[in-house]
Parts: structure tokens; C-alpha cells; sequence
């Protein structure tokens, strides 16, 4: 197996030298294990807080240790009643080309119903987290305006559109003039807004008349600051991510603290974090909607797929800077 190692904590900007290619062979699958190929390797913003060992909702990867992530993967071999060779299947297989893994900790995926790379982005975990984060938490009724930053990923895009199938109006923030002809084109956005732009916060507010009612937090920084002065009485705000944040950067705005907390006071606001495991057993609820949503193009994603393992370090550090456009994954093999 091809695999990539965590080599050293970043102190910023993941780079090469954090990361150490090796070669092992594998492990023959004992009783009840399969041995798995990678298809696609899903990378993912909560990964830069695995490479950190600074306190968090889960362990760091070990220096040394494979680096982890979402795979869907091909069985190779199996000792496992429920699992034969050739099925594809949602695994949690790391950055490396082959792994034995537990068959009970693996979901057979039906290729008919959907690109199995959808089980990492809209069928996926990231999917999970927006239907979960904006129905359970942000609640949007009809005519409410819901407005989510990193609009174009696979986390954002979805917010936008469980917010028009809901009937609230959409508003999405994205890096660049590309990105947000996506939002309103794409992905039915009522309007989107650069966050690279000098004027961004007038051009926010101009696009929000009525105020904000629901705001999906998944970047923080410069964008939480132009966001909060416009929340209504009773807004909700589910605190998903923070990656503005992630690599240590520190914030060049003077304090908003005390602002921020007569705002919280004053507008009854609602501020909850959440990580998407928390809702775990709405898993069902989840797939059978948003499965039901794709596969009539309601709901509509993108995938942006970079070709072989060994681009996985460099294609991760520009993930955190918005270099990605759409649910970024990599393809390791055929
Ligand atoms: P994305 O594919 O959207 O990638 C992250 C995006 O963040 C970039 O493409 C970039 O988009 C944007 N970004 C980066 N830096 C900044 C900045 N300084 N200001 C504004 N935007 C910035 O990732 P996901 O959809 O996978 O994840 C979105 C968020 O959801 C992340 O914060 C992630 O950690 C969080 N998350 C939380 C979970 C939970 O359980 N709580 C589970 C899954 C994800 P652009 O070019 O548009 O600026």
C-alpha cells in the first residue's frame, strides 16, 4: 500500500514537509475483515485539526500514523459473510491506496442510485452536516433569509438549496466572481456575494433588505463580522466550522467581543455549535431525503476531482485557502 503519513505538526500553512510518503506491504484480511482498494479519498477541512495537537472534539493523528479520511473503497478480497469481491463500499481507509478493514464498520454502496464519490459530498458526511446543521438547528421558515459562507462547497451549496426547498431566500458567500456566477446559476442562490470584494459587508447588507434570519456559520473571521450586526430578533446561528481560522491565522480585526454579546443580548440570538456526529441516528432520515432530492435534481453538487495520491497534501493546503470549487476528492484508482 501507497500511503501518506502524518511527518510533523504544522505551525500554520500545511506543507510537503508535514507530510511522508511510504510503501507497506498489507495485511492479508483476518477473520471478518476485507481487504480494500481505494477508489476516492475525501478531503475535508476537519483533517487540519487531526494534524494539531491542540485540545479538540477528537484525537490527533499520531506523528507517524497514516493520515485518516473518508474513502470509498473496492473489496479485494473478503472474509466477511456480508461483503463479496468487487463491492464498493463507504469506508473510513485513510490516505493510502489499500487497507484491511473490519467489514461491520463498512456500508455496501448501491451503485446504481448515485456516483459512489456522491457518498463522500452530498450523500455523505459533508451532506449530513448541512441537512442536519440548517433543519435541526437553523430551523428556516419560508420567507426567511438564510445566509451560508463557503456557499460553493459541498457543505454550503447544500445549506443554500435545503433553504430554497424549505422556501427561505438564499444568500451565499464565495471567494471570487466564478464562484458566485455558480451560486446563482448553478445552484438557484438568490444572490451571492464575494467575500474578496473591499466593499463586501455594504454589498452583504444591501443583499440582505430584510435582515438575517438564519446564518450558517462555516468560516468566521471578516465574514462573522460583517454578519452579525445584520441578525433579526430570534436568528439562529449553527456554528459548523470555522476555517478562516484553521490555520492559526491570527485576526487583524480589533476585538468584536463586546459588540458581539450585545448583539446576542439585545437580538434574543440563538448561537449553537454542533458536530455532525451528534445526529447521528438522523442518518436515515437524512439519506432518504437528500438521496430523494439528487436523484430528482432538486438538490444539485459539485465535485471537483483531483487525479492520484500523491497530489493529496498539496490539494488539502488549498482546500483551507478556497483553491477547491466544489467537494474536493481524489481520485486514487480506476
Ligand atoms: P469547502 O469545500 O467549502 O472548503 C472550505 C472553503 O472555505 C474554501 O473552499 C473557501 O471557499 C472557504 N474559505 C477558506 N478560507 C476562508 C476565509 N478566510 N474566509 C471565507 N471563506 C474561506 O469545505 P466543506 O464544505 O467540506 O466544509 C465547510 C465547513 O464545514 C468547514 O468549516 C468545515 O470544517 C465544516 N464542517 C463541519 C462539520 C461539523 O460536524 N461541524 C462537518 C463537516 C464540515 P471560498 O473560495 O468560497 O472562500
Amino acid at each position: 500500500s501507497r500511503q501518506i503519513r502524518l511527518a510533523a505538526r504544522p505551525d500554520g500553512r500545511p506543507e510537503a514537509r508535514h507530510f511522508r510518503f511510504e510503501e507497506h506491504p498489507v495485511a492479508a484480511p483476518a477473520e471478518g475483515e476485507v481487504l480494500l482498494q481505494t477508489l476516492f479519498l475525501s478531503l475535508d477541512p476537519y483533517m487540519r485539526g487531526r494534524m494539531s495537537d491542540a485540545k479538540s472534539y477528537a484525537e490527533p493523528v499520531a506523528i507517524g500514523a497514516v493520515m485518516e479520511g473518508g474513502t470509498v473503497s473496492r473489496v479485494l478480497e473478503s472474509r466477511h459473510p456480508g461483503l463479496r469481491a468487487g463491492d464498493v463500499v463507504l469506508s473510513h481507509a485513510g490516505w493510502q491506496t489499500h487497507a484491511t478493514a473490519p467489514g461491520d464498520s463498512l456500508r455496501k454502496l448501491d451503485i446504481g442510485i448515485a456516483p459512489v464519490s456522491t457518498a463522500l459530498g452530498v450523500l455523505g458526511m459533508p451532506g449530513f452536516t448541512a441537512w442536519a446543521g440548517l433543519l435541526l438547528l437553523g430551523q428556516p421558515k419560508a420567507g426567511e433569509t438564510v445566509v451560508v459562507a463557503a456557499a460553493t462547497g459541498p457543505v454550503g451549496s447544500a445549506v443554500g438549496q435545503i433553504a430554497k426547498l424549505r422556501g427561505a431566500r438564499a444568500v451565499g458567500i464565495a471567494g471570487g466572481p466564478d464562484k458566485c456566477r455558480a451560486l446563482r446559476e448553478e445552484f438557484g442562490f438568490d444572490a451571492a456575494i464575494d467575500h474578496r470584494a473591499p466593499d463586501f459587508a455594504a454589498q452583504l447588507a444591501a443583499a440582505c433588505p430584510e435582515g438575517i434570519d438564519v446564518y450558517f456559520e462555516n468560516v468566521g473571521g471578516a465574514v462573522w463580522d460583517a454578519v452579525f450586526p445584520l441578525l433579526n430578533k430570534f436568528a439562529r446561528v449553527p456554528v459548523c466550522g470555522l476555517v478562516s481560522q484553521y490555520n492559526g491565522a491570527a485576526s487583524e480585526s480589533p476585538d468584536r467581543l463586546p459588540a458581539l454579546m450585545r448583539q446576542v443580548l439585545s437580538r434574543s440570538l440563538t448561537i449553537r455549535g454542533f458536530i455532525q456526529t451528534e445526529f447521528a441516528a438522523r442518518k436515515p432520515d437524512f439519506l432518504r431525503e437528500m438521496g430523494q432530492w439528487v436523484s430528482e435534481g432538486k438538490v444539485r453538487y459539485r465535485e471537483d476531482v483531483v487525479d492520484g495520491l500523491d497530489r493529496a497534501p498539496e490539494a488539502f493546503a488549498g482546500l483551507l485557502e478556497g483553491k477547491n470549487f466544489g467537494k474536493l476528492l481524489v481520485k486514487v484508482s480506476d
